[in-house]
């Protein structure tokens, strides 16, 4: 155990798996996997479990498996498969050499089923899905036998043989465990083992018509790897009497499970069922937009794998469902960023500046620091001139009290380079909107700082017109309005709290020069703008792309929102 271990990573996992380890349950081993169902791609949800599971393992000195459950082939894609692997790896994690599939356990599985068939635990079942839900009660009544739960052992043995042969149509029988249906848990009224399904499984094919139950592979599937400690999330806790009962009724080695608490999100939805219907009906541009709760949505976005393992580890793990802010994540990645991102100049929704007494047609080079956290990170050289953009938000022509930027007569720093006094307003003549400032500078104040000592309240930044490049900015915002999107008026759905705002495309942005070379997917703070980083897919040299990461704190903006109130 590290010394600086702080309270946060100590949790009630770590408690049972120290008192397996001195007990000596599981021979000093510690086994975890991550069990993701390729039917969607992972979610910051499945982060956390990936951190979990793998990080046990790291800390122990286990084991940690990745394992496909492909127990449904009618929603499994090979795609997501492919996708899952890159996301657990980009995350920082390794599974070395083991990558499993349940399908790779079917064989087993079946001879399983037979099994239990002998020993007289389980047995066909004619009753269609509806009837089987039907016979099987509610939580105030007991459920009812199955007529045909006393079929002989030979019967019952034909009749599975024949549904693995492809005899019986989609539906028409199941194998069902017989244990209790008047259990005051649901899930061990008799579950159903298998069904038959005629459908193609992205890796065995056609071999298989009949396929497994979720239920009936998974405590197995952990059985056959060997898994100490099997952790999952608290749904599954009423599913354990029935894993147990499996396994002991097999006698085969039987792992612990352990449930924790799933992570939800504040303005996100997580199921991969809500995240495929966004895809399907167009509400965001792909698995990968970047307003996605995706593992390559994050990373489209700009977030780092270190951001992502960081706020795992500060949300901890609980016993208790609870809704985490997304300000949270928001705070880890700007946290990160903060530290590892280099600065640049941009100006998102520039205003034209002409400086009336630089030399014209002249530039020069300014020093600029790379990163005031990391010294290590050097300087670079901005081309100033006479003619530049500045924020449009950084000019007030009546300005309130506390607005430090640039108004008529007012001076101010451009940042790394000199003191300018804003002397004229140039309006278009038929909005009145300003489309030009007249500004005079300070050739004593280059680098930022008078002579004479006199100060300026605000520094803005800038970049030269005739250097600077065009880009394209995306800003995201949350995708749905509320803190719960499924907070909706009856009749309604999570999509009734979509946020149509959730993304703004400034096209006539320009950034510094040094960004001419800004590889896909690096990332960087726009001085005073927030952190960006450049668009994995669509940005190229001859057309910049920007997505915004995360905001940086703007303390204006919150003083704006307390004189609105
Ligand atoms: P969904 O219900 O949206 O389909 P799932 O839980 O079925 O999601 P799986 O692919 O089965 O998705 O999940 C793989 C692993 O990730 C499981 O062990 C599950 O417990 C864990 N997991 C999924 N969602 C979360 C979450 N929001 N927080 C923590 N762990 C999660
Ligand atoms: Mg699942």
């Amino acid at each position: 155990m590290s010394q600086t271990e702080s309270p946060a990573s100590t949790n009630f996992v770590k408690e049972i798996i120290n008192k397996d380890l001195a007990s000596g349950r599981f021979d000093d081993r510690v086994h975890t996997r991550f069990p993701p169902e390729p039917n969607g791609y992972l979610h910051i949800g499945h982060a956390k479990s990936i951190c979990l599971n793998f990080g046990l393992a790291e800390k122990y000195g286990g084991l940690c498996n990745l394992r496909f459950d492909d127990t449904n082939p009618t929603k499994e894609e090979d795609e997501y498969v492919e996708a899952i692997k890159e996301d657990v790896r980009w995350l920082g994690f390794d599974w070395e050499d083991r990558l499993y599939y349940a399908s790779d356990f079917f064989q087993q599985l079946y001879d399983w089923a037979v099994q239990l068939i002998k020993a007289g635990k389980a047995y066909v079942c004619d009753l269609a899905f509806d009837q089987v839900r039907d016979h099987r009660g509610t939580l105030k009544t007991p459920g009812r036998d199955s007529p045909y739960r006393n079929r002989s052992v030979e019967e019952n043995l034909d009749l599975f043989e024949r549904m693995r042969e492809g005899e019986f149509p989609d539906g028409s029988r199941t194998l069902r465990a017989k244990i209790d249906m008047a259990s005051p848990n649901l899930n061990m009224r008799d579950p159903v083992m298998y069904r038959i399904l005629h459908a193609s499984h992205h890796r065995t094919g056609d071999k298989w018509c009949i396929y497994p139950m979720y239920d009936f592979t998974h405590g197995q599937s952990d059985s056959i790897e060997g898994i100490t400690h099997s952790i999952c999330t608290l749904e599954f806790e009423n599913h354990r009497p029935l894993y147990d009962w499996f396994l002991d009724e097999l006698n085969i080695y039987h792992p612990r499970q352990i449930e924790f608490a799933r992570l939800n999100l504040t303005y996100m939805v997580m199921s991969k069922r809500k995240l495929l219907e966004l895809v399907r009906e167009g509400h965001v541009s792909g698995w990968d937009d970047p307003r996605m709760p995706t593992l390559c949505g994050l990373r489209r976005r700009g977030y780092t794998p270190e951001s992502i393992r960081n706020f795992c580890k500060t949300i901890g793990v609980t016993k208790y469902n609870s809704l985490t802010d997304f300000a949270l994540l928001e705070n880890s990645v700007r946290e990160h960023l903060n530290r590892v991102a280099p600065r640049v100049m941009a100006v998102l929704r520039p205003l034209k500046v002409v400086i009336e007494n630089y030399p014209a047609g002249q530039s020069e080079q300014l020093d600029a620091v790379n990163n005031p956290e990391d010294p290590s990170a050097g300087t670079r050289q901005v081309p100033f001139s006479g003619e530049l953009y500045i924020e449009r938000d950084d000019f007030l022509e009546d300005p309130p009290k506390k607005f430090f930027r640039l108004s008529p007569g007012r001076e101010v720093r451009l940042r790394y380079a000199y003191f300018v006094t804003c002397t004229d307003v140039v309006k278009d003549p038929k909005t009145g909107d300003v489309i030009e400032l007249r500004c005079t500078y300070d050739p004593a104040t280059k680098g930022g700082n008078a002579p004479d000592g006199r100060k300026v309240k605000g520094t803005i930044h800038w970049v030269s017109a005739a250097h600077s490049l065009a880009a394209e900015v995306r800003l995201y915002d949350h995708l749905f309005l509320k803190a719960d999107p499924d907070d909706v008026s009856e009749g309604g759905t999570y999509r009734d709290n979509l946020n149509p705002n959730s993304l703004e495309v400034l096209t006539d942005s320009r950034v510094e020069p040094s960004l001419a070379a800004a590889e896909p997917g690096s990332r960087y703070q726009f001085e005073r703008c927030g952190y960006f980083c450049a668009d994995p897919i669509d940005s190229r040299r001859d057309r910049l792309v920007f997505n915004r990461t995360a905001t940086l704190r703007d303390t204006w903006a919150k003083i704006a929102k307390k004189q609105n109130q």
